[in-house]
């Protein structure tokens, strides 16, 4: 039995009539933790097959787990919902409050369904939801401004989230994000879009319950030995230094950095931008989620003068990361690090997604050259490697959608490419744009049959890094270590914690914390729950029209060298095809 009652419930909020209920779900908090598991079910009962993304019946769905607020860096919310990037799964996690949030507000999940005919945004405090009007707030293009003009006017007690949308959710940007706090997002798959579909601006959360645990004493030690190893792990205290900027010059080093949309994989001038240049001239700060001692978040104060008043100075708070380094940086042949921060701060504000954005616009740069857009299409740009000036403008217009080409752009880099030609080129696997590794097979198929398309799935470059460099593996034996890592990162989600903890989350410390939350599970069960909550997820995509053979393997991927081992089209087949069986088999047993 759980430990906390409250985490088993859902509640369900209806914006097309602006009515709310709770519903006990204790059957699912049990057999599927939390988080990832109980949010994959939920999608499964609560959307409709073949609905449309923008569709009111597109359930937004935030979920936490048993360890939320109990335990430290069990700090990340999970978000799903039917992604207008891919038309299957999305599902994106995030930081901030907003897990703890939602855990003390008494709730272990929260599913938004409906469509507002006005715009509004949603205020829950404990078991009191209201809807309150947002048509002053809709057209506020800055993601940062809508969070402070809210922030002003809820006088929630208690700890508080703010999750909001800007001008790239109201636009239906298919890579549209949520921002949640200043510096955390929903990044990935669009859920900014389907907020804009419903005229939803925000979704505000504040908590003040206690969270209750069995066996007081024994929480007590596995907690001080938890946060110790936090506080004093090498590889945490390698997040809270330099966060992971720490990448860029390894990757680069090992020509693993894709650059200027993968034409190359080394960046000329990368010290340039490393986390250690980054973190000597423009770190301004670090923050941290709620109930995490780490502080990975990366903040750099970018400091410029004014128009025509040399001596006065604004200073912009920018936060930094790997990926916003590649995409918006090396992707675009950016090596200048102001340069890079300006662009992830209009990214930032419109709250668009810094990867796809970055993958979208190294395609368009490429496509130019090519001939296969003009000036017409670009509404007069000029797309140029390391040009940041042109790169902001053309943000705002993928976000405003002046002409079709723009227009097109907003639904990502597959579309682009299948209307406008450059699908050689046109970098996304699953149709989700590529992260910032190009370290072997391994990443590249984990990017594939990942259920979100991440680099959070399965961590396939962390395969290529470790084993590929070193010891040959079939291409099944590919596919059984991808999933392998992908079905526990499954019960890491459901319970929820950041990844960045998982070398301290093992198996052995999960099952004695989950049994300070009232489960007792062995090693074996947690890893069935974890294969049980991946086939949920594939039950969906296959559910919406994903099909393995139709995965497309960009061509780029083989004509970039690799530094670990060459990236073999046929056998990468095999390995797709060795997990599209594994899947289906255990799908039709079930
Ligand atoms: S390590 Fe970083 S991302 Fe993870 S919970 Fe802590 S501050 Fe958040």
């Amino acid at each position: 039995m759980l430990s906390d009652e409250r985490l088993s419930n859902v509640l369900h909020i209806d914006l097309t009539r602006k009515r709310w209920r709770i519903e006990q779900r204790p059957d699912l908090f049990e057999k599927y933790l939390g988080g990832a598991g109980v949010a994959a079910q939920l999608l499964l009962e609560e959307c409709p097959p073949d609905t449309s993304p923008y569709d009111p019946n597109n359930p937004i769905i935030f979920a936490v787990g048993p360890l939320t607020g109990a335990f430290p860096l069990a700090s990340k919310t999970v978000a799903m919902f039917k992604s207008p990037l891919t038309g299957n799964l999305g599902e994106s996690h995030a930081g901030g409050r907003s897990a703890v949030a939602i855990r003390t507000a008494g709730y272990g999940a929260i599913v938004i369904k409906g469509a507002s005919a006005t715009p509004i945004y949603i205020s829950i405090n404990g078991s009191k939801v209201q809807f309150r009007d947002a048509r002053t707030l809709w057209g506020m293009q800055n993601a940062m401004t809508v969070g402070r003009v809210i922030r002003e006017n809820e006088q929630s007690p208690g700890l508080r989230t703010i999750m909001r949308i800007g001008g790239a959710g109201e636009k239906l940007v298919s890579y549209a994000s949520v921002t949640t706090e200043t510096y955390r997002h929903f990044g990935r798959l669009g859920l900014g879009a389907v907020f804009g579909s419903k005229l939803l601006k925000a979704v505000v959360v504040a908590g003040r319950h206690r969270i209750p645990v069995s066996n007081r004493s024994t929480y007590r030690k596995l907690y001080d030995e938890v946060f110790k190893a936090c506080v004093n792990s090498p590889v945490m205290k390698k997040y809270r230094d330099l966060g992971t900027p720490e990448n860029v010059l390894p990757l680069n080093t090992m020509g693993g950095l894709p650059t200027r949309n993968l034409q190359t994989a080394h960046m000329p001038g990368a010290e340039a931008i490393s986390g250690e240049s980054f973190a000597e001239y423009n770190l301004g700060r670090r923050i941290a989620c709620a109930h995490c001692p780490v502080s990975c978040i990366h903040i750099a104060a970018l400091r410029e003068p004014y128009e025509d008043e040399p001596y006065f100075y604004k200073t912009t708070m920018v936060g930094y990361d790997y990926e916003l380094i590649y995409a918006l940086g090396t992707m675009l042949g950016i090596a200048d690090r102001e340069e890079i921060l300006r662009l992830i701060d209009t990214v930032e504000a419109e709250a668009i997604d810094a990867m796809s954005t970055g993958v979208v616009l190294a395609w368009a740069t490429e496509a130019q050259e090519k001939g296969l857009i003009g000036a017409d299409e670009t509404d007069g740009l000029t797309f140029e490697w390391g040009n940041r000036a042109v790169y902001e403008a053309a943000v705002r217009k993928i976000v405003s959608q002046p002409n079709e080409f723009y227009s097109t752009l907003a639904k990502g880099v597959e579309a682009a490419a299948q209307r406008y030609g450059g699908l050689d080129f046109a970098l996304a696997l699953g149709k989700n744009e590529m992260p910032g590794y190009h370290t072997g097979p391994a990443a590249q198929l984990g990017f594939s049959i990942g259920a979100r398309h991440s680099h959070l799935d399965n961590a396939g470059y962390t395969l290529d890094q470790k084993v590929l460099v070193n010891r040959h593996l079939s291409p099944e034996e590919i596919g059984q270590e991808l999933l392998k890592e992908e079905i526990w990162r499954q019960v890491l989600s459901s319970i929820v914690i950041c990844f960045f903890a998982r070398g301290i989350y093992t198996p052995e410390v999960v099952q004695r914390a989950l049994a300070s939350a009232g489960y007792d599970l062995s090693t074996e069960q947690l890893i069935a729950i974890g294969e049980q909550i991946f086939l949920a997820k594939y039950q969906f995509k296959l559910r919406e029209g994903f099909r393995f053979d139709d995965l497309r393997l960009p061509k780029r991927l083989f004509e970039t060298p690799s530094p670990t081992v060459p990236l073999i089209e046929p056998e990468m087949r095999q390995t797709i095809d060795y997990v599209r069986d594994w899947v289906q088999e255990r799908i039709t047993r079930q």
